[in-house]
């Protein structure tokens, strides 16, 4: 496995391979210096002139372009003067693995670079070293996600994306040709979650893509996204979910607090706040009180009994300035505005929740309906019938009351850093973006 630059101190005094992006080179002349590049950062390669033995790698390095790629053979050196790390790198053989042509643009100085264009050569532009930390930060906070799952004996389950009916919400879904029949791409794992539950796997969870047909060019949606999904049994109420993702939360954010605080704050200017527990909780009909009483807000008629944009963006400040926490839960949603498979209580009220954090949902989730009876009657009210049967039957041999949520990785991680969606999903999809 190679060599990062990270490891090279563990290295000192070794002569090891090192393989890498040549990122600068400074041609003096007594001495060559190769800047070298990977993931984990820069080094430099020192080239002497003086020195006879060298003259051959002069000469080919001479003819390298910058982001070609190279493996040298090197001693590992601890020089203080040194600049990038106090380490420097004396090849006695380079190898070019692979040559640069010019770029279309310079990808560490991003400033005046059209988004489409950076979009187009994404690759280049993930060179850019905030968008490289911007994958290192989304894994961080996925592992340490997964990683709560499986302490609290989650089992992650992988369900399909290509599926027969387009049934579960109001979503639209894409259609795919399944040679001679239609079928449709997932627009949640949803229904499989529960299928598991019904299986006996008292806990679930999957990262997977989800895919929506909805033409809406905002900073936030994408055509398609990665979705974090979980579901588990035997729970009294859908408090027993808001708790559970309280936790899961908490560790993510402490985790990426860890290891990227300092450099979040340096690089995205966003601080990494670990929430405490409880977040605060408000009804959907008090919020929407407390939104006109201290910003003159009406939410549009349309939209009464569920959220808005402008709602969302509202409620972060209230939570912010009433109680000092960045995230907050909204409950008493109506079931109208709600899949016919949120459970409803004894007098028809909703027993789900959205998470609302820095200004946008991150979560929607909710006790289940898991009673066969009530599940069927819920769904014909909302006009359901052939397309969820299968689904309905999932419910007939016994399953076990349960919950679950899920949290849209990529609006996670861009609320973190203050970025679009556009600049936070590792390769985009919108309406008007199927490539590269
Ligand atoms: P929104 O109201 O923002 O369109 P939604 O109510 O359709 O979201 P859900 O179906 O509840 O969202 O999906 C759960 C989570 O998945 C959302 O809270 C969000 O984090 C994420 N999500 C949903 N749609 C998108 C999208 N188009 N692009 C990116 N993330 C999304």
């Amino acid at each position: 496995m190679k060599i990062c630059v990270n490891e090279l101190k563990n290295h000192v005094g070794e002569k090891i391979i090192f393989s890498g992006f040549v990122d600068a080179i400074r041609d003096k002349k007594w001495v060559m210096f190769v800047i070298l590049r990977d993931a984990t950062g820069k080094v430099q390669m020192t080239i002497e002139k003086s020195d006879e033995n060298n003259k051959e790698l002069l000469e080919r390095m001479s003819n390298v372009t910058v982001e070609s790629t190279i493996r040298a053979e090197v001693e590992v050196l601890e020089n203080t003067s040194v600049k990038l790390g106090g380490i420097e790198l004396i090849p006695s053989k380079i190898d070019i693995t692979s040559s640069a042509e010019p770029l279309p643009f310079d990808f560490n100085n991003l400033a005046g670079v059209n988004i489409d264009t950076r979009m187009d050569f994404r690759w280049l532009d993930l060179r850019n070293e905030k968008n490289m930390l911007v994958r290192q930060i989304e894994s961080c906070l996925v592992q340490a996600m997964r990683q709560f799952l499986y302490d609290n004996h989650f089992t992650e389950i992988h369900t399909p994306k290509l599926i027969g009916t387009a049934s579960e919400s109001g979503s639209s879904v894409f259609e795919v040709k399944y040679f001679d029949r239609l079928a449709y791409l997932a627009q949640s794992p949803q229904f499989y979650k529960q299928m598991a539950l019904a299986g006996g796997l008292d806990k679930v969870f999957e990262v997977a893509p989800c895919f929506r047909a909805e033409n809406s060019n905002t900073n936030r949606h994408a055509t398609e996204f990665t979705s974090f999904d979980l579901e588990f049994s035997y729970i009294d109420s859908y408090e027993d979910v808001m708790n559970l993702e309280e936790d899961l939360l908490i560790a993510g954010l402490s985790k990426v607090k860890d290891e990227y605080g300092d450099k979040i704050l340096e690089v995205f200017g966003k601080e990494v706040i670990v929430p405490t527990k409880p977040f605060p909780r408000i009804k959907l009909k008090d919020l929407y009180e407390k939104l006109h009483e201290k910003y003159g807000f009406s939410i549009p008629t349309e939209d009464i009994g569920d959220m808005n944009a402008e709602a969302e963006k509202l409620t972060y400040r209230l939570a912010l300035e009433e109680y000092n926490s960045e995230f907050m839960f909204v409950v008493d949603y109506a079931a109208t505005k709600r899949p016919f498979y949120h459970m409803r209580d004894e007098n028809g009220k909703l027993q789900g929740y959205d998470l609302i954090w820095r200004g946008t949902e991150i979560t929607s989730g909710a006790q289940r309906e898991h009673r066969y009876e009530e599940l069927c009657k819920n769904a014909k009210e909302k006009g359901l019938g052939e397309d969820v049967k299968f689904y309905l039957q999932f419910f007939k041999y016994g399953c076990p009351p349960h919950g679950g949520f899920a949290i849209g990785v990529d609006r996670l991680t861009m609320l973190l850093l203050g970025l679009t969606i556009k600049e936070t999903q590792f390769l985009f999809r919108g309406p008007n973006r199927l490539d590269p």
